[in-house]
């Protein structure tokens, strides 16, 4: 798929839906972009959000490149079932490792084994969380594969046979991986050159630099007899990048403990102090 991306393998084409085949067929291809491959039951969850705005744009430029792995048509019987009764008992139903297998070596087949270059990520709960420096080290890489669990996830043996990296976007269950998936693609995508106009809103934003983003203000001046603060209309670019910078850290301060103690140490900072050490 690297190099034909939109061709169909047989059965098992690496899109099974006309909206993201369409989006992968009539734009222009830069030959190394960044791609993810997302194996899921839900093909049609793609694009997406992604397919909008910034990260649309991006996709119909060939800046970067999505492809989707229909694990239905892996599937076995008159249904394809993909699942079976979980083993011990219990309620719902377990992704078998065999059915998994199969989509995993195909979505593998052509892309490059070093899993620095090319991460292989199971969406999870009990994954470690995704952060915005894990997005920087996503969008260095060549690509990714992801993939999206259902019911009550998949058997633990295809985890461990491949080695397969465990990611969660947070500390709630939801009902599949799609959403998941789309939140890391989305993150990992705005980091790659051009894909946001702007390069310099990337690396000034919330994380960065441990710290969460000043209050922004647009127009108009005066709203519900709420001002924009004198300083950010004074013109004076230091003053109001100090102001920024006293803001991004009160409000670190105040909503994330972790985070300030974070900068603090990064900075030589006592983080109960307002004294550099
Ligand atoms: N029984 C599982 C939850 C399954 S939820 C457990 O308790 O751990 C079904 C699927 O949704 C999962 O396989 C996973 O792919 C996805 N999912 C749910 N919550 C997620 C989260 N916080 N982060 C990433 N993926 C998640």
């Amino acid at each position: 798929m690297t190099d034909t991306p939109h061709k169909s393998h047989g059965r098992l084409s690496m899109s099974a839906t006309a909206s993201p085949r369409e989006l992968m067929t009539d734009r222009p291809r830069l030959k190394d972009a960044w791609e993810a491959r997302v194996i899921t039951l839900f093909p049609e969850a793609f694009p997406g959000t992604l397919g909008l705005s910034l990260t649309g744009k991006a996709l119909q430029e060939g800046l970067w490149r999505l492809g989707t792995v229909d694990l239905r048509q892996f599937g076995e019987g008159r249904h394809r079932n993909i699942d079976d009764t979980p083993a011990g008992g219990g309620a719902g139903m377990v992704m078998r490792p065999d059915i998994l297998a199969r989509a995993i070596d195909h979505a593998l087949r052509d892309v490059p084994k070093d899993r620095t270059r090319w991460p292989l990520i199971y969406l999870s709960p009990r994954g470690k969380p995704f952060t915005q420096a894990r997005a920087r080290t996503l969008s260095q890489a060549e690509g990714m594969t992801l993939i999206c669990g259902r019911f009550e996830g998949v058997d633990e043996r295809v985890i461990e046979h491949y080695g397969i990296e465990e990611v969660s976007i947070g500390d709630y269950v939801l009902t599949g991986g799609e959403i998941a998936a789309q939140v890391l693609i989305d993150a990992t995508v705005r980091l790659i050159p051009r894909v946001l106009g702007n390069q310099a809103s990337v690396e000034e934003e919330s994380f960065s630099a441990f710290l969460l983003e000043h209050p922004q203000y647009t127009k108009p001046a005066l709203w519900e007899g709420r001002a924009i603060p004198d300083i950010l209309l004074s013109g004076h670019h230091a003053k109001i990048a100090e102001w920024r910078r006293v803001e991004a850290e009160r409000l670190t301060k105040e909503r994330r403990p972790d985070l300030w103690r974070a900068y603090c140490e990064s900075h030589g900072r006592d983080p109960d102090g307002d004294q550099e050490l």
